[in-house]
C-alpha cells in the first residue's frame, strides 16, 4: 500500500535543502523513531523524564543541568524569560508584563533576525548595539564588546548572542562584560551543529545558556531542541515549562531539576507552556543526541561526500552548467553547487528552481545563491534513489 504519505494522499519531496523545518526536518534514524514509538506506549511524570534527559545534556554538554525544549527558537524564549524571572514565581505568573523587571535584552546589531521573535515574545525590548558596517563593505568593523558593557544598565536582563562561524564580537568577550556587570549570556546554537565539539563550546566560553535544534543535523524530532547552562537558570525554564497544574504539598520535583525548598510557592502554568515537549520527543531527542555524539564528525562527513561526490558525478555532463563540490571552514557539511550559465542554457535559475519544485517528485535545492545561477544541493536528507531522480530531471531541463 506505499508509504504513509502515499496512502494519506500527501506527496513526499526530494529534499536537497536539508532539515529546513519548512520541509519538515530530518529523517530520523530508525533507532530514534523506535524510541519515540516504544515512549509513546507508557506514561511517566515528565518532570522526571525531564530531569533525567538534563543529566545526559549536562554530560554531554559540559553545562551544570539540560533541558528539552521544543526546538532552538523554544529555547531562546525559555532561556530568556528564565533571565528575566529568575526562581521568582510571581515573575514567572506576570510574564509577558515585565512592568518593574529588568526588561531589556541587549543583542550585537549584526545578530538580529526574526528568530527573535522567541525572545520578544517574553515581554522584553532588544536593545541593538553597534553598526556592523563590514557586511556593506562601507567599513571594516562589527559591534564591539565594549559597545555591549556601555549598554548594560540595571534594566538589563541579559546578552543575547547568535552563534555563527563569522559572529562578531568574539563570545568570550561578550561574556566578559556581561558577567562583569552579573548579566547572563544566552546563544543561540540552532544550527551550528556538526562539529559536534561545538556541543561543549559555548558553554566552555562562558554562556549561561545555550540552545541547539534537535530537527537539524541531530536528527532528532523536528519539534525538540537541546538547552543547556546554568542549574538555576534551567530551573527556571522548567518552572515556566512544565504543566503546573498541581498542588504544592503534592509536588515532589527531581531534586536536580527544580530544588522546591527554594521556592515561596509554586508559580502556575508559565509562558512556556504552549512550546510543551512529549515524551516521544524528549526520547527521541537523547537517543538522536547520544548518537550524533557516538557517530563522530568524520563518519558523518564521510557518509555527506559519498552522497555529494555521487550527485557531482551524475551532475557533472550537464550541459551549460559547472559543478563544483564546497565545504565551508567551520561547518563542515559538504555542498554541491551547479553553477548555470544561465544564458547559453535559455533559462535562468530561478525558473529551474521552479520547474524543480513544480515537478513529479517535487525536488526542492539550496536558493541562497539562484539569483547568481546557483543552485545547491546538500546531502543531509537525501534518501537512496534520490542522486538518480535529481539528475533525470535535470537533465531533462536543462537538455530540452
Ligand atoms: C533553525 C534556527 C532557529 C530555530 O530552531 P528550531 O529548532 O527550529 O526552533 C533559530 N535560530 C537560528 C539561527 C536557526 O538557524
Amino acid at each position: 500500500m506505499g508509504n504513509i504519505y502515499e496512502r494519506l494522499g500527501v506527496r513526499t519531496i526530494v529534499n536537497a535543502v536539508g532539515p529546513a523545518t519548512r520541509l519538515s526536518g530530518s529523517i530520523l534514524p530508525e533507532a530514534v523513531a523506535e524510541a519515540m514509538r516504544e515512549a509513546s506506549q507508557f506514561c511517566v511524570n515528565l518532570e522526571e523524564l525531564q530531569a533525567w534527559a538534563g543529566g545526559v545534556i549536562a554530560e554531554i554538554t559540559g553545562a551544570e543541568a539540560g533541558y528539552v525544549t521544543s526546538g532552538a527558537a523554544a529555547g531562546q524564549m525559555l532561556g530568556v524569560a528564565a533571565c528575566v524571572t529568575g526562581l521568582d514565581p510571581g515573575k514567572m505568573n506576570r510574564l509577558p508584563d515585565t512592568e518593574g523587571m529588568a526588561n531589556e535584552v541587549i543583542i550585537p546589531r549584526s545578530h538580529r533576525n526574526f528568530y527573535d521573535h522567541a525572545i520578544r515574545a517574553v515581554g522584553v525590548r532588544l536593545v541593538e548595539v553597534g553598526i556592523s558596517d563590514r557586511f556593506t563593505g562601507a567599513g571594516v568593523r562589527d559591534t564591539e564588546a565594549w559597545e555591549i558593557a556601555d549598554a548594560i544598565t540595571d534594566r538589563t536582563a541579559a546578552v543575547a548572542y547568535v552563534a555563527n562561524v563569522r559572529a562578531l564580537p568574539p563570545l568570550r568577550e561578550v561574556v566578559a562584560v556581561a558577567h562583569a556587570r552579573g548579566v547572563p549570556v544566552v546563544v543561540d546554537a540552532a544550527g551550528q551543529l556538526p562539529p559536534a565539539s561545538n556541543l561543549t563550546r559555548f558553554v566552555s566560553e562562558g554562556a549561561d545558556l545555550v540552545c541547539f535544534s534537535g530537527g537539524k543535523a541531530v536528527r532528532g524530532p523536528q519539534s525538540s531542541g537541546i538547552l543547556c547552562g546554568r542549574r538555576d537558570l534551567i530551573a527556571a525554564v522548567a518552572l515556566q515549562h512544565l504543566d503546573q497544574d498541581v498542588f504544592f504539598e503534592l509536588w515532589d520535583p527531581p531534586r536536580s531539576l527544580i530544588d522546591k525548598e527554594k521556592l515561596p510557592g509554586a508559580p502556575q502554568h508559565g509562558i512556556g507552556r504552549p512550546c510543551k515537549v512529549g515524551k516521544e520527543e524528549i526520547v527521541g531527542l537523547i537517543t538522536a543526541l547520544r548518537l550524533f555524539v557516538a557517530e563522530g564528525d568524520e563518519a558523518r562527513k564521510a557518509g555527506w561526500e559519498t552522497t555529494t561526490a555521487a550527485l557531482a558525478n551524475a551532475l557533472g555532463d550537464l550541459p551549460h552548467a559547472q559543478v563544483r563540490v564546497v565545504v565551508n571552514p567551520g561547518r563542515p557539511v559538504p555542498m554541491v553547487w551547479l553553477e548555470v550559465d544561465e544564458q547559453a542554457a535559455g533559462i535562468t535559475g530561478v525558473d529551474l528552481v521552479r520547474q524543480l519544485i513544480a515537478g513529479d517528485p517535487s525536488i526542492h535545492v539550496n536558493t541562497s545563491n539562484v539569483y547568481e545561477g546557483s543552485l545547491g544541493f546538500g546531502p543531509m536528507c537525501l534518501k537512496e534513489g534520490d542522486v538518480e531522480v535529481i539528475s533525470g530531471r535535470l537533465h531533462e531541463l536543462l537538455e530540452g
